[in-house]
């Protein structure tokens, strides 16, 4: 089921390939971490590092259970990026992701073969990724690094980290750590995945009524006759904000990317609790009281202290600030961001711009296809059967377009919304 995983421990499959991850990530990033702060240079956009773990050990890596290489893509890019950008604190990134080695797997929720990943918080997603993708990531990372710096309310996917696990026997995953989108103390009682593409786009109903965690379609959006509820001021900055992303995504001649939009009804609340199978796994969903003496023993934790004395030393002023802050209900980080303010996302509003009981959780995510060969031959075969427009893989202008007018379509009193209406019910 879709958003909640399944904890790794020592007997699952993946036990070894978590702990590799984690492993590469806390060893990689800490030591990018620890050096003095310098200005971004070209040649970060392609720098990596190399790691070699073994079960001896040596002055450049600590011992580790497993034999494997660990490389890290880009680090001062992706240091620039978590920090100065998107706004985490360091120290909490990589006691997130690392100070217990505890991951939930989601398994693979897309057609692609992808794996996710949930951090013990429920704050990051690691996402294992094709190669193709992972080339095209690094082939873009200046653009997006720009687009983001010139964005900072930016809806498409953070990307805090980009990296690699070799094992023995030669096998390569690659692998993101992105931003979940979805908060850790709310319930999601709907979530939809939004292409703005109505072949095949569609969650059976039956099914649907039987899973309340499943990721529904645009078909399934519009038969229910949805809309997002935001008054003129969100609705403008959002579709503002949309439209700058949507300008990126084109020029970077990509598709097949979603609005992902979870819904969080504030008169059903957390009652249901969606996630109360994971209580075990994810400690936010613990009573707030709770919470804060468990992530304050964390941080108490001689690894976290060392950890946050070796970052300090490196910037004083910066650091010194941040360590002392204790977390925050809805993680802290997000409350800069326009449409991350409210409890993690973006608080429904009414004509009056007055609140409404309704929270989203927005963002567009799976941004990595571009428009290759593929794809054009998936257009042209899908083509023969359907109408070449309305399918899902159309070339990278078309379906920008196409999502645009959908996503100003979705909302209500947005743009394009009663026509889009009345084409559907002539079809
Ligand atoms: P495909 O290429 O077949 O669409 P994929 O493996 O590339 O699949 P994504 O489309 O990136 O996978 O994501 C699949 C699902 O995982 C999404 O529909 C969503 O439910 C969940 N998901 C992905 N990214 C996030 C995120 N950042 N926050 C929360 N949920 C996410
Ligand atoms: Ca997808
Ligand atoms: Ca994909």
């Amino acid at each position: 089921a879709p958003l909640v995983g399944n904890l790794i421990g020592e007997d699952h499959v993946n036990y070894v390939l978590m702990y590799n991850m984690l492993t590469g990530i806390r060893i990689g990033v800490s030591r990018c971490q620890a050096k003095i702060k310098r200005p971004l240079t070209d040649e970060d956009f392609t720098g990596r590092h190399k790691f070699s773990f073994d079960i001896v050990g040596n002055e450049l890596t600590p011992s580790a259970k497993y034999d494997f290489k660990f490389k890290d893509y880009a680090p001062w890019v992706f240091r620039y990026l978590r920090e100065d950008i998107f706004h985490l604190d360091p120290a909490d990134y990589l006691l997130s992701l690392t100070a217990k080695y505890i991951l939930s797997e989601l398994g693979s929720p897309g057609k692609s073969g992808s794996f996710f990943y949930f951090s013990r918080d429920y704050r990051f997603i690691i996402k294992t990724i094709r190669h193709s993708e992972h080339k095209f990531l690094l082939s873009i990372l200046k653009r997006y690094y720009a687009h983001v710096q010139e964005n900072p309310h930016t809806l498409l996917s953070r990307f805090y980290g980009l990296h690699r696990v070799k094992l023995p026997r030669g096998r390569k995953i690659h692998f993101v750590i992105m931003n979940n989108l979805f908060p850790a103390h709310k319930d999601v009682h709907e979530t939809y995945d939004l292409k703005g593409s109505t072949v095949g786009r569609e969650y059976p109903e039956e099914k649907a009524a039987k899973n309340p965690r499943a990721v529904l379609k645009d078909l399934n959006w519009i038969n229910r006759g949805n809309m997002l509820e935001l008054g003129p001021e969100k609705r403008a900055l959002l579709t503002e904000q949309l439209r700058r992303d949507e300008e990126f995504l084109k020029s970077i001649h990509v598709m097949d990317y979603s609005l992902l939009v979870g819904i969080h009804n504030m008169h059903r609340g957390n009652r249901e609790n969606v996630r109360k199978n994971t209580l075990k796994v994810f400690s936010p969903v613990l009573p707030e009281t709770r919470r804060n003496k468990l992530s304050q023993a964390g941080s108490k934790s001689p690894e976290a202290i060392a950890m946050r004395r070796a970052m300090r030393s490196s910037d004083p002023k910066r650091l010194g600030k941040h360590t002392v802050r204790l977390p925050e209900e809805d993680t802290g980080d997000r409350q800069q961001f326009v449409f991350y303010q409210d409890e993690g996302g973006l608080r429904a509003t009414d004509d009056n711009n007055e609140p409404m009981n309704v929270i989203y959780y927005l963002g567009v995510i799976d941004i990595l296809t571009p428009y290759t060969l593929v794809k054009k031959l998936e257009h042209f075969w899908k083509g023969l059967k359907s109408d070449r427009h309305k399918i899902s893989p159309v070339p990278p202008a078309e379906y920008g377009n196409r999502f645009f007018s959908f996503m100003k379509a979705v909302m209500r009193g947005g743009e394009g919304g009663e026509k889009f209406k009345e084409k559907r019910e002539k079809e």
